[in-house]
């Protein structure tokens, strides 16, 4: 966990992830991305996006709202059935899931289930027989076990009689299920076809957050795939393997810290389930999922909207399209690029960096420029950085030592650093600096750009 502590200082130290409302005390489970965070976010979210969506032709994408009609969580499950099991401590008021108090006290392990799959009165009679201890104050003082809904919900209406409960979504896939035919339609794409969203859901969690990999506001990347059912296990072969290439190859995660756990338990709809997982300080921990969702979810809203959710196509029957889900958490995935990319580097006996090896791609910024010396080149350095921020993300420092300035852009991750000096004035040229290689060349202004795009790939 050593790491992950480290990461947490250096991005509120350096402007990634802040603590949310910290100078009320904070808010559990909520964090706010600072000037380096929302860059990273806006790269990985622009990789998805073409990744998913620009590079397929049979790809589109889309941008729910995040509150929608109650319908359609009555009809996705989520009303009835996504909720936590509970208990509290009589004691210390101290709030358990129970399935993860099993877990935790090891317990478990003789019994033929894992505790998720244990019922209710099952998870409670456990907990009892078993004698397991508070995990706050080590009593066993246990109150019955209840569900507790882990959708939000906030109420609208003017009048108290009015007040209708509506939520805030804890997933953003039912958009594209209940705008199946506009999609369909407006697109005029035939099935096989996909389309993307991008954007907030919320949950209600109470287990602890391990930085920001729970939050109970969270963005999600989720690409729906239409298909015909005996079409739907090659989709899901081609999305599995899909989502192996956008970690590795496209936000350059390590292949080995990165495993794929096919689901034991699977929904009764669904043919296949796997999560993606990313090894963190923590832990194995999910970062996405392929999952196979049959004609759940466009079946149960055509038996609740009575609006037709079949696919025409000349020639052939009309079907319910059975859907291929490819699901990715934006939090959770920025996190793994920076646990994947942090490094401690001796580049000199009792002399060590910090080294935020990050894909250049996704970097926050590309490139910094830094005037060797305030005197005489802040016009030409601000010349340059004005020319450059039209094409790249650009970081600007001006300040301390050449070598502390080095220092902190490679602790951001910014693959490459300008330094404008007195010879520049002269000859339009600056010394440009690999981060990894810490290696320096001349280079002309007039061959920056070329340069920079042939290096950030
Ligand atoms: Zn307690």
């Amino acid at each position: 966990m050593q790491n992950l502590d480290k990461i947490v200082a250096l991005s509120k130290n350096r402007g990634f992830i802040y603590p949310g409302s910290e100078i009320y005390g904070g808010l559990a489970n909520t964090w706010d991305f600072g000037p380096l965070g929302v860059e990273l976010k806006n790269n990985i979210k622009r990789e998805w996006w073409k990744f998913f969506v620009r590079e397929n032709r049979n790809s589109i994408g889309m941008d729910g709202g995040i509150l929608m009609n109650p319908m359609v969580w009555k009809a996705s499950g989520h009303v009835d059935t996504f909720q936590d099991p509970l208990m509290d401590c009589k004691d210390c008021k101290h709030r358990s899931r129970v399935d993860k108090l099993i877990e935790e006290s090891g317990t478990w392990k003789d019994t033929k289930k894992r505790p998720e799959e244990l019922s209710l009165p099952e998870m409670e009679k456990f907990v009892f027989d078993n004698k397991i201890k508070c995990p706050a104050c080590g009593k066993v003082n246990w109150t019955g076990i209840r569900f507790f809904k882990l959708m939000f919900s906030t109420d609208r209406g003017v009048t108290e009689a009015n007040l209708n409960t509506i939520y805030l979504r804890p997933e953003t896939a039912q958009s594209q299920f209940v705008n199946f035919q506009n999609l369909q339609r407006s697109s005029r794409l035939k099935v096989p076809f996909g389309v993307g969203q991008i954007g907030k859901a919320f949950r209600n969690e109470i287990t602890p957050g391990n930085f920001i990999f729970r939050t109970v506001e969270f963005e999600q990347m989720e690409y729906q795939l239409f298909c015909k059912e005996e079409e739907s296990m090659k989709w899901y072969d081609i999305y599995k393997k899909k989502a192996h290439e956008f970690y590795t190859k496209r936000l350059g995660i390590t292949d080995r810290n990165i495993r794929f756990a096919d689901h034991d338990n699977l929904a009764h709809y669904a043919k296949a389930a796997v999560d993606a997982e990313y090894l963190f300080p923590f832990g194995w921990g999910e970062i996405g999922g392929t999952h196979h969702r049959g004609i759940f979810d466009l079946g149960n809203h055509q038996r609740d909207s009575k609006k037709t959710m079949e696919y025409k196509e000349e020639g052939q029957d009309p079907f319910v399209p059975t859907v291929i889900e490819s699901s990715h958490g934006l939090d959770r995935i920025l996190l793994a690029t920076l646990v994947d990319a942090y490094n401690e580097e001796e580049v000199a006996p009792g002399d060590t960096r910090v080294l935020m090896k990050l894909k250049p791609s996704i970097a926050p910024y590309t490139v910094a420029v830094l005037p060797l010396q305030k005197r005489g080149l802040t016009d030409k350095s601000h010349e340059l950085f004005d020319t450059l921020s039209k094409n790249f993300s650009v970081s600007y420092d001006e300040t301390g030592s050449i070598g502390k300035r080095y220092r902190r852009q490679d602790e951001i991750g910014t693959p490459l650093c300008l330094t404008v000096d007195y010879e520049t004035l002269e000859d339009n040229s600056v010394t440009i600096r690999d981060r990894d290689t810490m290696k320096q060349e001349r280079i002309r202004i007039s061959d920056l750009i070329d340069f920079i795009n042939r290096n950030i790939v």
